[in-house]
């Protein structure tokens, strides 16, 4: 491991570079699989992990000198990366992590690296209702701000407040409101759009039983772990529901479920998943995605859009 002058980056690609004033990385070569769910993709170009705003700053310095597309993972658990990796620069905001709690206003501000399930039983635990449905959607709170997450009939639309980006050219962090970030199913303003979310601000109710909360927060985990397979890696729902329509009832009606190319397989306990049994690439899994979207649309008429995002080269 070298540390190399500021700025003279461009050639090495082997070496890991140590920011200026941090102990903060950016290491070559980095293997995503085993940064995402479901644990297929080649390697990142380039991989840093900042664990605080300085170093994040340094990074983005690092991005601006060099002449690199840049990618944001969260913790990976709705992304299918490409067998042949990610180039430029990944940054993975995992260890972003903090907590801000108002106890008079009743609202938490956590950085992005918070996982949004722990979130859950945080709240929960002090008798703060809003995020009990939260508990079994693996990923950060910044994948969720973006994605907009949900589950049991609510989202992160429903008791965000507002959420802090940095644009990684101008560097400079923005308050964004609710409001601003048109979110519909699954969607918001900050899919395909460079920003970085930084830290979420959660509005939540105090005041209620911890003891009644918590057991809430169970029985959702519950109910989630005996209809969804966790035992196996996956990226959650492959499809967005065609509402009226549950992408998984459609994908199990024509008989897909144990559907299985090379490693990956559609899950039988759940027909919008599909999983890794062990050795499957990216583009299994790109092939199984292709092949239940023609024959949805052979039998149903209906066109699955993919909710897991695709990253690098396909
Ligand atoms: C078993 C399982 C069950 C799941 N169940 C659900 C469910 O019930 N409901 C649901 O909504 N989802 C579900 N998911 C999908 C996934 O958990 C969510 O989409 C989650 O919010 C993604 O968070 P992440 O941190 O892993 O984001 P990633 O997968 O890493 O990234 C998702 C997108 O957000 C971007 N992104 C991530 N962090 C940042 C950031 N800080 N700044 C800017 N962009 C960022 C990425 O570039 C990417 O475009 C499930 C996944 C699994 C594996």
């Amino acid at each position: 491991m070298n540390t190399i002058s500021k700025y003279d980056l461009k050639k090495k690609t082997n070496v890991a570079v140590q920011l200026p004033g941090t102990e903060c990385l950016i290491k070559p070569k980095v293997p995503l699989s085993n940064l995402t769910s479901l644990r297929v993709g080649g390697l990142a170009q380039w991989y840093v992990a900042p664990k605080n705003w300085q170093e994040l700053e340094a990074s983005l310095e690092w991005y601006q000198s060099q002449d690199l597309p840049l990618t944001v993972l969260g913790a990976g658990s709705n992304l299918l990366v490409s067998d042949r990796g990610i180039p430029g620069l990944t940054i993975g905001t995992r260890h972003l992590r903090y907590k801000k709690i108002d106890f008079e206003r009743g609202t938490i501000t956590v950085g992005a690296g918070e996982p949004l399930a722990r979130l859950a039983w945080l709240a929960a635990k002090q008798g703060w209702r809003g995020l009990e449905w939260a508990v079994g959607i693996p990923g950060t709170v910044g994948g969720a701000v973006v994605m907009n997450a949900g589950a049991h009939g609510q989202c992160i639309a429903d008791c965000l407040v507002e959420t802090s980006v940095v644009s990684p050219q101008k560097m400079e962090l923005e308050s964004l409101d609710v409001t601003s970030l048109d979110y519909q199913y699954r969607s918001s303003i900050l899919q395909n759009d460079p920003r970085l979310v930084v830290e979420a601000t959660f509005q939540l109710e105090p005041g209620f039983s911890p003891t009644e909360l918590t057991a809430i927060v169970a029985k959702n985990l519950q109910d989630r772990t005996s209809k969804q397979p966790y035992d196996r890696p996956s990226c959650g729902s492959v499809f967005r529901n065609p509402k009226p329509y549950a992408a998984g009832w459609l994908i199990e009606q024509i008989g897909l479920k144990g559907y299985q190319i090379g490693g990956a397989i559609v899950s039988q306990r759940h027909a919008n998943f599909i999983l890794n049994c062990g050795n499957a690439t990216a583009d299994d899994i790109l092939k199984i995605i292709h092949h239940i979207q023609e024959k949805v649309e052979d039998r149903w008429l209906v066109k699955l859009h993919p909710e897991v995002k695709l990253v690098g080269e396909f």
